[in-house]
């Protein structure tokens, strides 16, 4: 029998778990093939009013290294048939702060998406669906490898996410890896991402300064589900336009690129809290400063030009 390591061994060399989201082998089946998916601390979640989480003061800031230094990575972009992916290929990049228990290394960074814009991503706010949600996965380092924390219960993982809104414009940050997309349009294919600074895909300026984030215990979102993940979403969204997103929907899940197999509504449903606490990074005092601080005007980071909203 395969230990729950090597399964996700398996899988990820292989690729070759029999998976969906819709129809046979569907989420709905899924903690009937991978066992872990039907356990108690299941992502994704939605989460709830503001004042409905609970302050955490040991929640401080982030810190990430080499993200916005490009001469100290290579990534590939990645059709997998699930998900177009980002893979760190070469070099070094880390997390830690944030209250993560330790430094976590960054091993790769995908999407979720949905057929329209009213939908698509993995976790929702008070009920409400975004249609892109980014994953940047990083492994604790003491475990040596993602495939070795992946199943490490609680502190293998740290995911981060950051919700997506439409915007009238075409987000320029962005735009470099969107035109990327079409050079991924089936399942197994591959280009090398050069010269695509990461620090334009997450605001890590701001991140690192002053962002509002919110953190629980919870898994991987995809077979086999393992309850690793430490997690955090961030408050800002990033703005996105209707024609970027449709980039995405232009990729295919198989190998055919004249099948109408179009990837989209890659996101699980939302999964009970089961007594889960989730905690922020930032008090809110009463109901009125609570709105006030969700309809700040959007930062502007000039370093790195990154537009952002809030939640
Ligand atoms: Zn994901």
């Amino acid at each position: 029998m395969l230990s729950r390591l090597s399964l996700f061994a398996v899988f990820l060399i292989a690729e070759a778990a029999d998976w969906h989201y819709t129809g046979e082998h569907g989420t709905s089946d899924w903690p009937h093939e991978y066992p872990d998916c039907g356990l108690v601390r299941q992502s994704p979640i939605d989460f709830p009013k503001t004042e409905d989480m609970t302050y955490d003061s040991k929640l401080t800031q982030f810190q990430f290294t080499g993200f916005d230094d490009l001469s100290r990575y290579s990534l590939v972009l990645h059709n997998n048939g699930h998900t177009a992916v980002i893979k760190v290929t070469g070099g070094d990049l880390f997390v830690e702060g944030g209250g993560l228990p330790g430094r976590f290394k960054t091993a790769q960074f995908h999407f979720h998406w949905g057929h329209s814009d009213n939908e698509g991503s993995e976790h929702t706010f008070d009920g409400h669906s975004f249609p892109l949600e980014l994953h940047i996965v990083n492994y604790n380092e003491k475990y040596g490898s993602l495939a070795d924390a992946a199943s490490k219960d609680l502190d293998g993982l740290a995911v981060l996410g950051f919700w997506y809104e439409v915007s009238h414009n075409n987000n320029d940050d962005i735009a470099p890896l969107i035109e990327q997309l079409s050079h991924v349009p089936t399942k197994g294919s591959s280009v090398p991402l050069n010269g695509f600074n990461l620090a334009q895909l997450l605001p890590i300026h701001n991140i690192q300064s002053n962002s509002h984030f919110f953190r629980y215990p919870g898994s991987l979102t995809t077979p086999p589900c393992f309850q690793s993940v430490v997690w955090t979403m961030f408050q800002q969204t990033i703005p996105i336009s209707s024609q970027q997103l449709s980039m995405f929907r232009a990729l295919h899940e198989d190998q055919e690129l004249q099948s109408d197999h179009f990837l989209v509504d890659n996101f699980r449903p939302i999964q009970p809290l089961n007594g889960r606490v989730i905690y922020r990074n930032f008090e809110v005092t009463a109901v009125g400063e609570t709105q006030a601080t969700q309809t700040t005007k959007p930062k502007r980071d000039m370093k790195i030009n990154v537009r952002m909203h809030l939640v």
